[in-house]
């Protein structure tokens, strides 16, 4: 073998370190261990909350999905090195992203389908939708306040999450136009379950929200509509959302 010239050192010692510049972000961005680690802790949670929820196990697709879906990069930069805790983080105008073991139990509870339309009240930074997109056949996403809401479609669209649809607005309401939903997940804490929600849910369908008051306990709520039409709710467990805000929302 030939020595090596300086010059090759250098080359070499110079390709070596483009290496490292270059590997060590992609693999610092993608932080999968990381989401790994938090779906361990999702599961080890959720084994933790009253067997009557029937959510112990949460199912393997949406554990799936969420060691998929990016966190950090629906989080503000500031709050980017927390995004894998199993904790609410701030999102900007007093909103928060929910935390990661409620996203899960709330997606496991509506038992979305690849044939599904889905609706979700309080698109905030897009995470919820972004979990629901690989799912469903199409999300649907009302977002109330506009910078939210828009910032949430642009980072939607660019991670190509193809089947979101957010729109600015009152999620009190629903989307009518788009009406029935095979499920509609609500992440805003109402005064009570919203009357055109459960006008829009499909037969056969589930809805999500947690209802109570911004100062007081607020319960997770499962609200089916029966195939003959008639509607079951089921208290589940206390959590703590931003209220629901909007026309007749309180
Ligand atoms: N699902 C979000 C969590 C958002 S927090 C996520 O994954 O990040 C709740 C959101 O509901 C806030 O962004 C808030 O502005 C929005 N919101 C409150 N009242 C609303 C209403 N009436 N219609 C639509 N969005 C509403």
């Amino acid at each position: 073998m030939r020595p090596l010239s300086q010059c090759q050192v250098l080359l070499a010692a110079l390709l070596a370190s483009a290496a490292v510049v270059t590997s060590t972000p992609t693999h610092a961005q993608d932080r999968s261990a990381e989401r790994a680690a938090m779906v361990d802790t999702i599961k080890s949670h959720a084994r933790s909350v009253p067997s009557a929820l029937g959510a112990q196990r949460i199912d393997p697709v949406v554990a799936n999905v969420m060691e998929k879906v990016p966190r950090h990069l629906f989080v503000p930069e500031q709050q980017r090195a927390a995004a894998y805790q199993d904790r609410p983080l701030p999102i900007g105008y007093g909103q928060t992203i929910s935390q990661p073991f409620i996203v899960a139990l709330m997606t496991d509870l509506i038992n979305v389908g690849p044939g599904d339309a889905v609706l979700e009240i309080g698109t905030g930074s897009g995470y919820q939708a972004a979990v629901l997109s690989p799912l469903a056949k199409k999300v649907y996403s009302i977002e109330i306040i506009p910078e939210l809401g828009k910032r949430a479609a642009s980072r939607l669209a660019e991670l190509r999450f193809d089947n979101v649809e957010v729109k600015v607005g009152d999620g009190y309401h629903g989307w009518p136009d788009h009406a029935p939903f095979d499920a509609i997940v609500v992440t805003a804490a109402a005064s009570h379950i919203p009357p055109p929600l459960v006008e829009q849910l499909a037969k056969g369908g589930r809805m999500i929200v947690p209802v109570g008051g911004p100062f007081s306990v607020q319960f997770l709520m499962l609200v089916e509509k029966r195939r003959d039409g008639s509607i079951t709710t089921r208290q589940l467990l206390p959590v703590s959302f931003v209220p629901l805000r909007g026309g007749r929302a309180q």
